[in-house]
C-alpha cells in the first residue's frame, strides 16, 4: 500500500505543487539547498504564506550564503522585524558564518554535520538533507504527522504516538525521488488532507485511507484536552521623548528574551504587578509622566502587559543616551512589541 500512496501523491505533485519561491530548481533538478536552508528557518513558527514574500526579500539582501556570512547581527535582525522569534535570525547567522568557515561555504550534506548547527534540529535537518540534497529521509512536519495518523487512524494526540509516526515514515523513504515525495506530502497535507475538513471527496489515496474508512477523518489528530491557559507577566514602559521628536531608546541585556534588541526604557518583567520595580533611569527623572495606554502583548509562552507612560524631555538632561527619531521607528531595530509601545504612546 505505501508504494502505491508514493506513487499516488508523486503523480499528483507534478500537476499540483505549490508555487514557492525556495523551489525554484537548478541544473540537477533539485531547489538550491542555501534556499532550502533559509526557507526552513524562516518556517520554524511562521506560516508559508508571510515567509514567501519574507524570502524572496531576504534572498534580494542576501543572494548566497557568502553574502549572509558577511552580515552583521543588527542588521539580520532589523530583518527580521514582524517575523517574530528573532533568535532564529541569530542562529542562521551564527549558522552562516560556520559553514562559512569549516564546510567552504556549502550548506552540509550530512545529518551530523547539519544537527551541530545552531537552530538546526531533526526536522530541519532531515529537511534540508531531503528537499536540497534529496536524500533519502522523512521530516515529520505537522502536515506529514497528520497524514500518517489519519492513514494508519491512530486516534491518540501527536505527541503521544511519536514513535508509530516515525516508523510510518520509514516506509516512506524514496531513494530517487525523496525530494519530491517529501514535498508532496507537505503540499498534500496543506491542500487536500488539511487540518480542518480535509477534501476526503477527491483524495487521490482515500481507498487506503484507515482513518477515512472509520470516519475518523474529522477527529484525528486527537487534539489533546484542557489547553493551559497562557500566563501573564507586568511590566511598565517609559517613552521619553525630546524637543528634536526623538525617543530615549537602549539596548536590552545580552541574554534573555529579545536580547540585545532596541528597548524604550521599562521595568523588570514580573509575574505579578505587585512585584513590579521602577527601572533605575527612571527613578532619577524628577518630573510627572503621563499615563498612556495599557498593552497587551502576546509571546508564545506568555503574555505581557505593559502600562504605557509618557513624558517630554530636554535632551541635554540625558547626555549618555541614545536617541531614535520618531519618524524613523516603524523601520527601526526596535522589534514589535516595542514598535507597538511607542505607537500607543504617541496617540492622542
Ligand atoms: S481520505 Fe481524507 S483523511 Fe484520508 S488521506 Fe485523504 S484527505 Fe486525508
Amino acid at each position: 500500500m505505501e508504494k502505491q500512496i508514493i506513487s499516488k501523491l508523486l503523480n499528483w505533485y507534478e500537476i499540483s505543487k505549490r508555487d514557492l519561491p525556495w523551489r525554484l530548481l537548478q541544473k540537477d533538478n533539485l531547489p538550491n539547498p542555501y534556499y532550502v536552508f533559509v526557507s526552513e528557518y524562516m518556517l520554524q513558527q511562521t506560516t508559508v504564506s508571510t515567509v514567501k514574500t519574507r524570502f524572496e526579500e531576504f534572498i534580494k539582501v542576501w543572494p548566497t550564503l557568502k553574502d549572509l556570512a558577511k552580515t552583521t547581527e543588527p542588521k539580520i535582525l532589523k530583518f527580521w522585524s514582524g517575523l517574530g522569534y528573532y533568535s532564529r535570525a541569530r542562529n542562521i547567522l551564527k549558522a552562516a558564518k560556520i559553514i562559512d568557515k569549516n564546510f567552504n561555504c556549502k550548506v552540509p550534506d550530512q545529518y551530523e554535520d547539519l544537527i551541530s548547527l545552531p537552530g538546526i534540529g531533526d526536522y530541519t535537518a532531515k529537511a534540508i538533507l531531503g528537499i536540497g540534497y534529496n536524500q533519502s529521509v522523512m521530516p515529520l512536519d505537522a502536515n506529514i504527522e497528520r497524514i500518517f495518523a489519519r492513514l494508519y487512524a491512530f486516534n491518540k494526540p501527536l505527541i503521544k504516538i511519536k514513535k508509530q509516526l516515525s516508523n510510518k515514515a520509514d516506509l516512506y523513504l524514496s531513494k530517487k525521488n525523496s525530494s519530491n515525495l517529501i514535498q508532496s506530502f507537505m503540499d498534500y497535507g496543506s491542500l487536500i488532507c488539511t487540518p480542518r475538513n480535509p477534501n476526503c471527496s477527491i483524495c487521490k489515496i482515500q481507498k487506503y485511507c484507515l482513518g477515512y474508512e472509520k470516519k475518523m477523518q474529522n477527529i484525528i489528530p486527537i487534539k489533546i484536552k484542557k489547553q493551559k491557559l497562557k500566563p501573564k507577566k507586568y511590566t511598565r514602559a517609559y517613552v521619553l521623548i525630546n524637543e528634536k521628536e526623538e525617543i530615549l531608546v537602549r539596548k536590552r541585556p545580552s541574554k534573555g528574551m529579545l536580547a540585545s534588541m532596541l528597548e524604550v526604557p521599562n521595568d523588570l518583567w514580573v509575574e505579578k504587578k505587585n512585584l513590579l520595580k521602577k527601572d533605575d533611569l527612571i527613578k532619577k527623572i524628577n518630573q510627572k509622566f503621563h499615563r498612556k495606554e495599557t498593552l497587551l502583548y502576546s509571546f508564545s509562552h506568555f503574555d505581557l502587559n505593559t502600562d504605557i507612560f509618557y513624558l517630554k524631555v530636554v535632551r541635554k538632561n540625558f547626555p549618555q543616551q541614545k536617541w531614535l527619531n520618531v519618524s524613523k521607528f516603524a523601520n527601526s531595530q526596535l522589534p514589535t512589541v516595542m514598535k507597538k509601545i511607542v505607537e500607543k504612546s504617541l496617540m492622542n
